[in-house]
């Protein structure tokens, strides 16, 4: 048996037999052609070319059909590649004045682009150089005959395991056949991940090395809970995973019935839930499960599958398909966090090269350097707020100047809309991200001059820890379960309740069923998760009372290691929601 571990980035846990995927890499029979071949040889170039840019285009329109633009840009950002007239003039070039094949221009030119953009050791770069690695597939397959076949004649349910899957490869995944995939390659923003999480199929990426040792059909078991893939898992497990499979089955029932109970204590205590989201389309994995409303709404996805940067109407638009699809509901939209790992191609010339990006110019940092920017996304935002419940938040503030600045960039926003009588919500209340210790230390001062807090734990953690929170070199000592973690969210709650604020945890912390009786003990009501971790949420709600709740943060409070607080969390969400920790596994 083998285990490997890779980055979850869609949860579920399935087993069946694996249908690998080796990299592919093709065999390029012919690097010359004949001096007389070589006009022949252009137009097979070119036919490919115009082959692989139809089929881009159909994936486009299929893909934006069944999941909605967003993903559709994927691919129109494929197709300008595809049509980049220096890159068909390279390749033409070489074809006409080296003679060399069209198999073995496409391959050099747009190999020679994705290593340029993979030396630039940017992860989000890296990840663009795979969508290069994608088109030179296409037009290969297309040159050479070849295809992946495998994926397209499936008859029976697998596991895919794949070096990597190409966002067309994940977009058009027969779900009804494929049960789940790992990729060894992928990070957490590549745009295979996204659309994992949307098709809602267990996934697993950045597995490292491990294909080699697999030859398809073993009994694969992938648990995208916790980003385990095990090969020829041994009886023992087989035995527990089918357990937990059947039970998983009867607890799914049980979930899908919370989308119509209120996430209500036993005790009587309403608790709000709202669902994180990337893309418009995702509302209504929020809605169909039950949540309150959207409680972040990452708007930066809006340039991350993007190839032009987005106008005032591209964000209008998304602003309102969501606003419109909540009714009443409120929905949080934070202005763009970019920069980081989430670095557009497009705004690439704004970011220095830094050792330390994640300390680095990203996010409020960069939208108050670029006020056009920020000022047109703030007008959409406010457009949009007439058509139902807005809030505005301003992510990753780490000093009170800069929520003062931002505000004051909306009052003017707010004064130029006004010139030109457009309508606006002008009580739209106006809250910031609490993810900076710094923040936390003057959360009483910021207390007088926000409306709400959403604790954005996943960066809490990574600089109260000083640990990179995509580092699995640290990953021991990035925890949730910190006691200075549980600290700093107790002082957020104090200061909030003092001038009246409301808070919210929006980091993943809060889409961990154990951290619920924690989190609801220490006075928290509001949380916001991924949509798919709701149900699980509402249930662990639903057993317990707040009494309980308080006895229990008051006791993990006591504790002074990390790893003791989880241990004892964990023992007590097995008592609670015993069905919910034997399915998932925590
Ligand atoms: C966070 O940091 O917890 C958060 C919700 O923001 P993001 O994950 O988008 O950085
Ligand atoms: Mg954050």
């Amino acid at each position: 048996m083998k285990v490997y571990t890779g980055i979850a980035v869609s949860p579920g846990v399935v087993s069946g037999p694996v249908l690998v995927l080796g990299s592919e890499n093709f065999r390029i029979p012919r690097k010359y052609v004949s001096r007389d071949a070589i006009d022949d040889e252009l137009h097979r170039f070119h036919a490919a070319l115009e082959h692989v840019c139809r089929d881009i285009k159909n994936n486009e329109q299929v893909v934006s059909a069944q999941l909605g633009a967003q993903y559709g840009a994927i691919f129109s950002a494929h197709l300008q590649m595809a049509q980049d007239p220096r890159l068909i003039r390279e390749v033409e070039a070489l074809i006409r004045e080296q003679t060399r094949s069209p198999e073995f221009a496409v391959s050099r030119v747009l190999r020679s682009y994705a290593e340029q953009l993979e030396k630039m050791g940017d992860r989000y770069l890296c990840e663009r150089a795979l969508d290069i690695f994608d088109l030179e597939k296409r037009l290969l397959r297309q040159l050479l005959g070849e295809s992946r076949e495998e994926l397209r004649n499936l008859t029976e349910a697998v596991i895919v395991l794949a070096h990597d899957l190409t966002p067309s490869e994940t977009a058009t995944l027969d779900t009804r056949f494929v049960l789940g995939f790992a990729t060894e390659a992928g990070g957490r923003t590549s745009h295979t991940a996204i659309l994992a999480g949307a098709l809602e199929i267990p996934a697993i990426v950045g597995l490292g090395r491990c294909l080699a040792g697999v030859s398809g059909g073993e009994t694969v078991i992938l648990d995208g809970d916790n980003g385990r893939v095990i090969i020829d898992p041994d009886s023992e497990t087989v035995a527990r995973v089918q357990d937990m499979q059947v039970r998983s089955e009867k607890t799914s029932k049980r979930l899908g019935l919370m989308g119509s109970l209120p996430a209500e204590t036993q005790d009587g205590q309403r608790v709000t839930i709202c669902g994180n989201i990337e893309f418009p389309e995702e509302v209504r994995h929020c809605i169909k499960r039950g949540a309150d409303g959207v409680g972040l709404y990452r708007t930066e996805f809006l340039f991350l599958s993007g190839n032009r940067e987005p106008s005032e109407s591209d964000h209008y638009d998304a602003y309102c398909r969501v606003v419109e699809a909540c009714g009443n509901l409120p929905v949080v939209i934070r202005t763009l966090d970019i920069g980081a790992d989430k670095v557009p191609q497009l705004l690439e010339s704004q970011f220095s090269k830094t050792q330390n990006p994640m300390l680095g110019l990203r996010s409020i940092r960069l939208s108050l350097l670029n006020t056009p920017m920020f000022k047109r996304q703030l007008r959409a935002i406010l457009r949009a707020s007439i058509h139902g419940n807005v809030r505005v938040m301003f992510p990753l503030i780490s000093t009170l100047l800069e929520f003062r600045q931002a505000k004051m960039i909306l009052m003017d926003v707010m004064e130029d809309l006004e010139d030109e009588g457009i309508p606006f919500q002008r009580n739209i209340p106006i809250g910031m991200m609490v993810e900076v210790p710094s923040a936390v230390i003057l959360a009483e001062e910021f207390a007088r001059e926000v409306d709400f807090f959403s604790i954005g734990t996943n960066d809490l953690i990574q600089y109260t820890l000083a640990c990179d929170r995509s580092d699995p070199a640290v990953a021991n000592l990035y925890r949730s379960g910190d006691p200075s973690i549980l600290r700093l969210i107790q002082m957020v709650l104090r200061a909030a309740e003092k001038y009246g604020k409301s808070v919210t945890v929006c980091g993943q912390m809060s889409s961990d069923p154990r951290f619920i009786p924690l989190l609801l003990g220490m006075g928290l009501r509001s949380l916001s998760a991924t949509p798919q971790a709701i149900p699980r949420l509402k249930e662990v709600v639903r057993n317990l009372s707040i009494s309980e709740a308080v006895r229990i943060s008051q006791h993990a409070s006591s504790l002074d290691l990390a790893r003791d607080v989880e241990h004892y969390l964990q023992g007590e969400l097995s008592r609670l929601c015993p069905d919910l920790v034997d399915t998932v596994g925590f």
